[in-house]
């Protein structure tokens, strides 16, 4: 049976090489119920990035005046950049049923329990090694060595913060990883209150039973 329920807000987050954004390709490659939620940001335009696609990237004054606006539902400053997620289409989207995925730093993930806890799961990715990382920031190879070594740094800080999230996975194979997020949003997926009109079904059986 298929109840209607309220969509789930997936929060990935990890240090900078973690491996979130692979997983977050592989599991929108495989399931098309989920949408990804594109933030605003202030950083440079990456080469393979697209603009509505990856981010929308606009300058620090639009920024400031969509926040100072309340159209962001979360902001912060990461790596001496802003990110913001626009408020707009979540509600719409978990209203409509349909699930979205949030990549947003640990911030951002405290801001969003203030506000709507119960509409999320957070899951924080750990490289299995800082050597690993550290060769993941490189190969990645889109940003300067003064930045990885910035983006390093501040994963030690962001690394503290893993206990402020339902589930830790740490990342050491990515398929293997990628099956244990779809397994957290099946079961986020479930829970009795994001599904509506249990009460109604369950009338329904107690009557039965009833006019037995
Ligand atoms: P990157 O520059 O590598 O795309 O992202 C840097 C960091 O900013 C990542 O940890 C990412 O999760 C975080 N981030 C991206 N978008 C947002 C956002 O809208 N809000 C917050 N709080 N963090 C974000």
């Amino acid at each position: 049976m298929n109840f209607p329920r309220r969509g789930v807000m997936l929060v990935l987050a990890s240090p900078s090489g973690a491996g979130k954004s692979s997983i977050t390709r592989t599991l929108f490659g495989q399931d098309p119920h989920i949408g990804l939620s594109v933030s605003v940001t202030t950083r440079a335009r990456r080469t393979d990035e697209v603009e509505g696609k990856h981010y929308y990237f606009v300058d620090v004054p639009t920024f400031e005046r969509m926040r100072d606006e309340g159209e962001l539902l979360e902001w912060a400053r990461v790596h001496d950049n802003y990110y913001g997620t626009p408020r707009a289409k979540v509600e719409e989207q978990l209203a409509a049923g349909n699930d979205i995925l949030f990549d947003i730093d640990y911030q951002g993930t405290l801001q969003l329990y203030e506000k709507c806890r119960q509409d999320m799961v957070t899951v924080f990715i750990l490289p299995p090694s800082i050597k690993e990382l550290r060769s993941r920031l490189e190969r990645r190879a889109q940003d300067s060595k003064g930045t990885i070594e910035k983006r390093l740094k501040n994963a030690r800080v962001e690394m503290q913060h893993y206990f402020e999230y339902d589930y830790v996975i740490v990342n050491e194979d990515l398929e293997d990883s990628t099956q244990k997020v779809r397994t957290i949003l099946a079961a986020a997926r479930l829970r009795r209150d994001r599904i509506s009109q249990l009460d109604n079904f369950v009338k329904d059986l107690q009557s039965q039973i009833d006019s037995i």
